[in-house]
């Protein structure tokens, strides 16, 4: 049955381009009922920190791609890769390289010279071992087929060829005895027992390194999918202006998971013309074919646009946690007390119909935690003037007479004053929402009055009338 990983190098957060590719393993085992598993890729250890391997789970978690099992760490299997460098030695198909750096520098000029691509030149491949020069310590290079072409069947680039003549013996194990990072994902990848190898195509000449040493060693070569990365609207590689940021910064962004999952699948696999795929339904769909080949293009506005879907589908109390984080965040965090708590938790509904993200559903919320006086806006300022305040006086002793304030009774009243009035209701709900608000874009003006209650509407309405 299917096993897939995501293999990490821990040597910063967990970028957009790594997210879809953990994804993309994700789903394809959940289609195949099979298995998906996470490899930390630690061996470079100048480069690698635990901050970075902490930093990548916990964004895999946040987006709900978290490993069926415990992480295998690369580093800690290195005497397994060393074991299967000198298994490779002893049944012929590698060999010890004495060759000294002056050597190797000398092959690297001669191909230049010659505009060749510089390539070992397999001087210890058939020379015997009694010639070894005392004193050097040997590094331990696979034995690469020399003549005709591999050929690999990609499951999205499909059928690629590359010549033998391109691949060199390559350095398994190294002279301090250390593994080189393409032997070890062989081993790693085959004691897995992974049978589908998702990555980025950056990896993809690599593959047919790693198959060289698959077949030396008798093992199942993978399926092997490169898929393309992922570039900015403008067609160049992502920046981060344009998305190449850690997903903790899409967290910080106010992005819920399920929209970064769903735009990250839209990004690079298709199914029809459906945008919206929520996890259900791409478990049912997903699959290796409908990877497209050419790059793929970040789009914020489209990741926005996602998101506010998925904002409107959250659950309000989800929401009203996030939002109430939010505004309690340094470093101008609120006060919130519990009517206040209780009347943003209210107003979610209302709240969440107009929001993109969770930052600005927070913003939008604020005016319910606010206190007096209210800032205004510049909109809501000019609402405020002469008439707007004579409307809300009136309004005023309007609602003053009410006995409930339900969202039905408020509108009534309303109603029935604005048309006593002769206004038109706009002209008695803009300043009233000025008033309530201080800004001119709101939820609905009746639930405004309801969730704020009516004492602290008739506050905020007198405060404007002084
Ligand atoms: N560790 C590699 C990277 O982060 C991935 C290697 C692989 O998937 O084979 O790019």
């Amino acid at each position: 049955s299917v096993v897939t990983r995501f293999a990490p190098s821990p040597t910063g957060f967990l970028h957009i381009g790594g997210a879809r590719t953990a994804l993309f393993n994700w789903l394809f085992a959940r289609h195949h009922g099979g298995r998906y598993l996470l490899r930390i890729e630690d061996t470079d250890r100048k480069r690698s920190t635990p901050e970075a391997v902490d930093a990548i789970l916990d964004g895999l978690d946040w987006l709900g791609l978290g490993g069926d099992e415990a992480p295998v760490f690369q580093l800690s299997r290195i005497e397994r890769h060393t074991e299967v460098a000198h298994k490779l030695l002893e049944i012929g198909q590698a060999y010890r390289c004495y060759c000294s750096t002056e050597e190797l520098e000398q092959m690297r000029e001669k191909a230049r010279a010659e505009g060749r691509q510089p390539r070992y030149d397999g001087t210890w491949r058939d020379r015997d071992p009694s010639e070894a020069p005392a004193g050097v310590k040997p590094v331990i290079r696979i034995k690469a087929p020399q003549d005709g072409e591999t050929t690999l069947v990609d499951a999205v680039q499909g059928s690629v060829t590359v010549p033998n003549a391109q691949l060199d013996d390559m350095i398994i194990l190294r002279a301090d005895g250390t593994p080189t990072y393409m032997h070890s994902v062989v081993v790693d990848d085959h004691d897995m027992g992974i049978t589908h190898v998702i990555r980025g195509d950056d990896h993809l000449n690599n593959a047919f390194r790693q198959a060289v040493i698959y077949r030396a060693m008798g093992w199942d070569v993978p399926v092997f999918a490169h898929i393309p990365l992922i570039h900015g609207p403008d067609g160049a590689k992502l920046s981060k202006r344009h998305g190449a940021l850690g997903v903790d910064a899409y967290r910080d962004m106010g992005y819920l998971p399920e929209a970064v999952n769903n735009y990250l699948l839209r990004l690079g696999w298709a199914h029809g013309d459906e945008e919206i795929v929520p996890r259900d339904k791409a478990i049912e769909l997903f699959d290796l074919d409908g990877v497209g080949r050419s790059a793929a293009r970040f789009d914020f506005a489209k990741l926005e646009n996602l998101n506010g879907h998925y904002i409107r589908e959250a659950d309000n109390d989800r929401l009203a946690e996030l939002v109430l984080a939010r505004l309690r965040a340094e470093p101008d965090g609120l006060d919130l007390t519990a009517e206040t708590e209780s009347r943003i938790r209210g107003g979610m509904e209302g709240l969440k119909a107009r929001a993109r993200t969770i930052k600005e559903l927070a913003d939008n919320a604020r005016f319910y935690a606010a206190t007096l006086p209210l800032s205004f806006d510049e909109k809501a300022n000019k609402l405020l003037d002469d008439d707007g305040r004579r409307v809300l006086s009136g309004l005023a002793e309007k609602l003053r007479g009410l006995n409930s304030f339900q969202e039905g009774d408020v509108e009534q009243a309303v109603r029935s004053f604005a048309e006593a009035q002769e206004l038109k209701l706009g002209k008695a709900a803009q300043p009233l929402r000025a008033a309530l608000t201080g800004s001119t874009t709101s939820p609905g003006i009746f639930e405004v009055l309801a969730i704020l209650g009516k004492d602290e509407s008739l506050r905020r309405i007198d405060a404007v009338c002084g």
